[in-house]
């Protein structure tokens, strides 16, 4: 954090240097946009093919085959979900939630893209509905389904508290990856990455910048849905937190399951698309 004491004294400059004005790192003019009303005309035509209730404090993974959808439901009460892509033929593939902010911004919605890790860098899911894009920013700088936020977890719990809790989205998303592969806890544990928060309201406060949440503006029959682009396994965990209005990273909060439900249109032509083209010489 910025110290409000600061040890070394302004240059004569200092205002003119914060003055200059800001650029866009990733300007995203460039990056090739989802056909839209092309997925919308597919998903139209699209069945349901299944579906899985996500029980509170746990978490559940589904397979989605590239070019089919999947939708995230909030049912009985305002819940915050957290989301883990993975590439189904090769889990060293998954979401890359800071590069996706890096091009998206603080806070997703339709249109816009989950990156995967380098060195593949290409969309895994493009999202294609959200009912809550009329939040908008409010007057907090808050916002819905943030890639800043990483996963609650039970190391950072240890770390501030000194207690251990067993249920926070990395474990559940541990449990359930192992539980979908047949891996081990061991070996599905350090595939579970930084995720998309659906959902949930965040931002940095004005003062300190520090990250915030406040409960969630979701509410029964509010979704996200989303296109495969490539053949995925979809983690969800329905976080501790509930509606992180209050806390995470324990039994205290009122929590409700979240429903995953996946659709698919065998008359979609989808491209799947390619992995990042750079060749990896590094300069040698
Ligand atoms: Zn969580």
């Amino acid at each position: 954090m910025k110290l409000q004491n600061p040890a070394t004294p302004a240059p004569q400059d200092a205002e003119a240097r914060r003055a200059i004005r800001p650029t866009i790192c990733y300007p995203i003019d460039t990056l090739p946009q989802p056909d839209l009303a092309g997925i919308d005309v597919g998903r139209a035509g699209a069945e349901k093919i299944g579906e899985v209730l996500v029980p509170p404090r746990d978490a559940r993974c589904v397979a989605v085959p590239a070019g089919g959808f999947f939708r995230i439901t909030c049912t009985e009460g305002s819940q915050v979900g957290d989301l883990n892509l993975w590439n189904a033929t090769d889990l060293k593939e998954h979401f890359f939630s800071g590069k996706t902010r890096a091009l998206h911004g603080t806070h997703l919605s339709t249109g816009d893209r989950l990156w995967s890790r380098l060195p593949y860098l290409r969309p895994m899911a493009t999202i294609i509905a959200d009912t809550l894009d009329w939040y908008g920013f409010d007057a907090f700088g808050g916002s819905v389904h943030d890639v800043i936020g990483t996963r609650c977890d039970p190391y950072t719990g240890r770390l501030l508290s000194g207690s251990d809790y067993h249920y926070c989205c990395h474990s559940n998303l541990t449990r359930a990856l192992a539980d979908h592969t047949g891996m081990s806890l061991t070996e599905a544990e350090p595939l579970v990455h930084d995720v998309l928060n659906v959902f949930m309201c965040t931002g940095f406060t004005a003062d300190t910048h520090q990250y915030f949440m406040k409960a969630s503006p979701v509410r029964p029959g509010d979704y996200l849905e989303f296109m495969a682009e490539i053949d995925l396994i979809v983690g969800l965990s329905a976080c501790p937190g509930g509606d992180c209005g209050d806390e995470h990273t324990s039994d205290k909060a009122a929590c409700h399951p979240l429903l995953i439900e996946v659709f698919h249109n065998p008359a979609f032509t989808h491209e799947v698309p390619p992995v990042n083209a750079y060749d990896r010489s590094h300069g040698r």
